[in-house]
Formats: structure tokens, sequence, C-alpha cells
């Protein structure tokens, strides 16, 4: 992922503070200068990085912290709160409810990624036990039934649309009266996108949301508009009751912080954020895991999550128990990284881990990473079972630098 860039460069920056001798308000500046470069050049807007910057000031007053203080730990954490602060629109979103029918509608902009983005979410959801089922109501772009079709047939998800039907409102609520019939409980619309906000889309989505009645409207957009997010999230915004975002292509855009942050501004949540174009390259958001997975300082709730999907249930209590008692040692590290082979998008799981950023799996490398894995296996193999956690990341942090130098 792109931001694993930004993510890696604000590390770098409060590494190099913490290995200078004495931190001082020339080193505290470096670090912020840096810290604020990456952001911009991340397209987040100016105003925000001046705040953050002033911010931090504000909270690390270097000259009132006693000499037992660990600035370092202080600085740190200023950083990391920012950074939340600046991705946090300080609201939730309705999360689909088991037991009943949830209706959810797609709206945005053509290309954005609407209707890949509508399965990649009934995917997700039915992984966790759902029974999705996806309604086609884009009938202004040739096609747009035909690749809702191919999608939802790959991840073995029953679909409804019209190749003849011109009224979206009709294919709406026969799409939706048969699935509620049929007992499916997460119904999904997807509806016409536009090259650009219009009337006569507004319009339209506005009569299918009046028919629909959705639990949630999830607008859709393309991380490559950078700040440029904040005015297309508003105005779809003030058109159709918009409860939640996807912000997609974060794969392939330096734009990515900038949109996050410019829709956290709109206070609207970001959901999830899709991550290639693949059905399982799509992550769920929430912001200080996202943050800490940026900052190298994993998530320990989404690892959980993926290891409730791949390892065995008989074998889950006991792992989870050592995972939340803290008991993270290398033994269980080596017996994870095999689940990790098998667990998804190299990049996603192992920034999940503490110590690990996405820079050391980068997104598209997949098989170099799956040699790094088996190696990381080999070095394990020769530790013993009490070996060092701080070793062992020093050692494959070493190589990781080795390798760069070569
Ligand atoms: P729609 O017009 O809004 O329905 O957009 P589509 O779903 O047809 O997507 C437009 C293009 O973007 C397609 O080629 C998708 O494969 C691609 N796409 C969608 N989401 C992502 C993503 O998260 N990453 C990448 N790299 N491509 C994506």
């Amino acid at each position: 992922m792109v931001l694993a860039e930004l993510g890696g460069r604000i590390s770098r920056a409060l590494q190099q503070m913490s290995n200078a001798t004495v931190i001082d308000e020339k080193v505290l500046t470096e670090c912020l200068n840096e810290i604020s470069r990456a952001l911009f050049q991340a397209d987040v807007q100016f105003k925000m990085v001046q705040n953050m910057q002033a911010n931090i000031k504000k909270i690390v007053n270097l000259e009132d912290l006693a000499a037992g203080h660990n600035k370092r730990r202080i600085i740190q954490q200023a950083v990391f709160n920012e950074l939340c602060n600046m991705l946090d629109p300080g609201k939730t979103s309705y999360t689909p409810k088991k037991g009943k029918p949830n209706i959810i509608m797609f709206v945005g902009l053509q290309g954005s990624g609407k209707t890949t983005t509508c399965t990649k979410y009934a995917y997700h959801y039915q992984k966790k036990g759902f029974k999705p089922a996806l309604i086609c109501a884009d009938t202004f772009r040739a096609g747009a039934f035909d690749q809702l079709k191919q999608n939802a047939t790959k991840a073995k998800i029953p679909f409804y649309g019209s190749y003849t039907e011109t009224d979206p409102v009709k294919i709406a609520q026969e799409g939706l009266e048969r699935f509620k019939r049929e007992n499916y409980d997460l119904i999904i619309v997807d509806t016409s996108g536009r090259h650009k906000q219009e009337t006569a889309l507004f319009e339209e989505m506005r009569q299918v949301s009046v028919a629909m009645n959705p639990d949630l409207v999830i607008f859709v957009m393309d991380s490559s508009i950078g700040q440029a997010a904040f005015d297309q999230a508003q105005a779809f915004k003030q058109s159709v009751s918009v409860g939640a975002v996807i912000v997609t292509k974060m794969d392939g855009h330096a734009k990515g912080g900038g949109a996050l942050s410019a829709v956290a501004a709109t206070k609207s949540p970001v959901i999830f954020i899709g991550t290639g174009e693949h059905m399982d390259e799509f992550e769920a958001f929430e912001t200080k895991p996202f943050v800490s997975r940026l900052l190298g300082m994993g998530d320990w709730s989404g690892f959980m999550d993926k290891i409730h999907e791949v390892v065995p249930m008989e074998q889950q209590p006991e792992l989870l128990q050592k995972l939340t008692e803290g008991n993270f040692t290398l033994r269980i590290m080596y017996e994870q990284f095999q689940n990790i082979l098998s667990m998804g998008p190299l990049s996603q799981v192992m920034s999940m881990i503490p110590g690990f950023s996405a820079e050391l799996m980068p997104k598209g490398r997949e098989k170099e990473s799956q040699t790094k894995i088996k190696k990381f296996m080999t070095m394990m193999d020769s530790m013993t079972n009490d070996g060092n956690m701080y070793l062992f990341f020093t050692i494959i942090h070493a190589d990781i630098v080795c390798l760069e130098m070569l």
C-alpha cells in the first residue's frame, strides 16, 4: 500500500529523533518538519498539518518535562494521538445486525470502484456468517449488470438485475421484495454513477433511496482525489443521507492520506478501504488500529479477527488467551506465521503484528514476502523457545537494512 511509505517516513522520523543523544527543541522541530513533509506529500490539507504541529508542540513542552520523563515516548504518543484526531470523524456508522434484513445502498461517481466494492462488502459479511444478496439498480452504464453478475458469481452471492428494465427504482423494489422473501439478511443495492456530480444523478439516488428506505447509504470514493474528497463527500452528504464512506484504490495513490483526513473533516466515518482489485483486498477501517499499523505498532484486534477466520476452532481459545495476556512468544509467532501464509494478502496481515510495518511486506511482491516469512521461520528454528522477541526484530530489521543497502 502506498500509505505504508507515509507510515514508514513518519516512523523513521520518530526513530531518528530517538537516536539523538539529547532531545531538544531543534531535534523535535526537525522530527515534526519531516512528519509534516510526509503528510503534505500524501496531500493532507495544509491547515490540518499546521494544527497538528502546533498541538504537539503545546503538549510536548520540553522545558517543563522533568529529567526523569521519557520524552521519546511522550512525543511518540502525541504524534499517534494527533494522527488519530486527524482521521477520526467523531462519529460511528450503522453496522449490519444479524436476525433482520439489513438494507445497504451504495452511491458514488462512475469509476470510483462502486460495483467492485459492493461485492467486496458482501463477501466480507458473508465470511462473518451473513446471507448477502446484490441488486444492480445501475441502468445508466452499459455493462454494469454484467459486471455485478460476474463479481457476484465469483463470490457465490445471489444477484438481481435486468437487461431490459430502465427504471432503477422498479429494479430495486423487485430485488428487495424477492430477497426479503427469501430471507437474505444483507441486501445490497448498487446504484448508477456519472462522470461528475449532476442533478440527474442526485435525483435518481434520492428516488431509489425513498423506495428502498435503506439502513445505511455508503458513499464510495476514489482515493486519488486527495483532499478534494472534502467537497465530494459534502456534496453527496447534502443530497442523500450518507451514513458511511468507503475509500477505494488506497493501493495505488500517494494521496490516500489526504483523502482519509478530508473525509473525516466532513464528519463521515470511513468504514472500509479498498486496497486492490481482488475480493479480499478490502480492509475494515478504524482509526486507532489503522494509525497503529501505519506506524508499525500492530493491530491485535484485527489480527484476532483474522485468526477467527483461519485457525481451527478448537485451537482458538488457548491462542486468544495467550495473546490477550500479552504472552506473544516466538513460538506463538512461529505457529502464526504458518497460519498467516493462508490468511489472505500478506501485506495486510503482517502489518497487524507489532514490529512489522506494511513496508516490510510490500503489496505486489507477495512471493518475495512469502520467502521472507519462510526465512524468518528458519531463523526462529535456530532460536530456543525462550528466544527474545527484541533480538528477533533487531535481526530482521538489520536484515532489511542490509538488503536495502545491497
Ligand atoms: P464503478 O464505476 O464505480 O462501479 O467502478 P468499478 O467497480 O467498475 O471499478 C472501476 C475500476 O477500479 C475497476 O477496474 C476496478 O477493478 C478498480 N478498482 C476498484 N476498487 C479498487 C481498489 O481498491 N484498488 C484498485 N487498484 N482498483 C480498484
